[in-house]
């Protein structure tokens, strides 16, 4: 037994295919992952040739602007590792009665990696913002960033973040051009990136303006509530009409979840 489920546990690592669980909200994949296992399973993937494997960490306001953006949804379909971040993604899987064991997000990801050794190198955030996140990293807990650039996600900008890429050989690529951007731009420089040695890319949103202390992270008890999105709110009031998208979430994750349960019924 023992042995058959390492096997197809391997078999797994070497194809890229998750040996997790994977449940569907609106439509989207999402994998049934924790933060230990998903670092496990990107440091497996690091100690392997190509291909390049694509992290996404799906929030409602993502899963949202894939419904409008077929491309991103493609992005998303094809990703290695689809880790649900943010509240409203358990709520959703909860409701429809496929519960997930926890929520893994980009900050949690990005420390945990910095934490286990990889050599991670930062890209975008404001000027300045991505060097402040990595020293506080390295003085944390002495992680392996071994580059930095704010660059942008503008086609005439991308020469100048591979070659930096290039030259310092990373084993995961962090980028913070706020999504969808940044997980069209790891989809569209795939083979570039390949080329520069990284194994693993991962789009993390406002991970490093945390990080680097530029926003403050929700205390712990607003995290654990799940209530980051009150807490943006308020500190962050002009991303109001980006929230839109959460009611907008929540109501079809309920009509969805209603859907459902109706058609299993006998
Ligand atoms: N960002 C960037 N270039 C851009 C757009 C965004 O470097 O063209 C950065 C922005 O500075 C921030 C990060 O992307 O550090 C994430 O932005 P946002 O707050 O939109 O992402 P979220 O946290 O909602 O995923």
């Amino acid at each position: 037994m023992g042995t058959s489920y390492a096997s197809t546990e391997r078999d797994a690592i070497r194809s890229g295919t998750s040996a997790w669980r994977q449940i569907r909200i609106l439509g989207l994949p999402v994998h049934d992952v924790t933060l230990p296992e998903a670092v496990e399973r990107i440091r497996a993937w690091c100690a392997e040739p190509a291909p390049l494997r694509q992290v996404v960490t799906l929030n409602p306001e993502m899963a949202m602007a894939a419904r409008r953006d077929p491309g991103f949804r493609a992005v998303i379909e094809r990703a290695a590792l689809v880790t649900p971040d943010g509240v409203g993604m358990t709520l959703a899987a909860r409701l429809q009665g496929t519960p997930l064991r926890a929520r893994v997000t980009g900050v949690d990801l990005v420390e945990a990696l910095a934490f286990a050794g990889c050599r991670l190198f930062f890209l975008g955030a404001a000027p300045g913002v991505a060097e402040r996140a990595a020293r506080a990293l390295a003085e944390r807990f002495g992680a392996r960033i071994v580059g930095t650039w704010a660059g942008s996600p503008r086609t005439e900008d991308a020469t100048a973040a591979l070659e930096r890429i290039a030259a310092t050989r990373p084993e995961v690529l962090c980028v913070a051009y706020g999504a969808p951007a940044q997980e069209h731009w790891i989809a569209r420089y795939r083979e570039e990136l390949t080329r520069c040695g990284v194994r693993v890319a991962i789009g993390v949103g406002g991970t490093f303006d945390y990080l680097a202390g530029v926003v403050p992270r929700p205390p712990l008890l607003v995290r654990r509530l799940g209530l980051e999105w009150l807490y943006r709110l308020l500190r962050q009031p002009w991303r109001w009409r980006r929230q839109l998208a959460l009611p907008h979430f929540a109501a079809l994750a309920v009509t969805e979840a209603i859907r459902a349960r109706c058609s299993s019924r006998p």
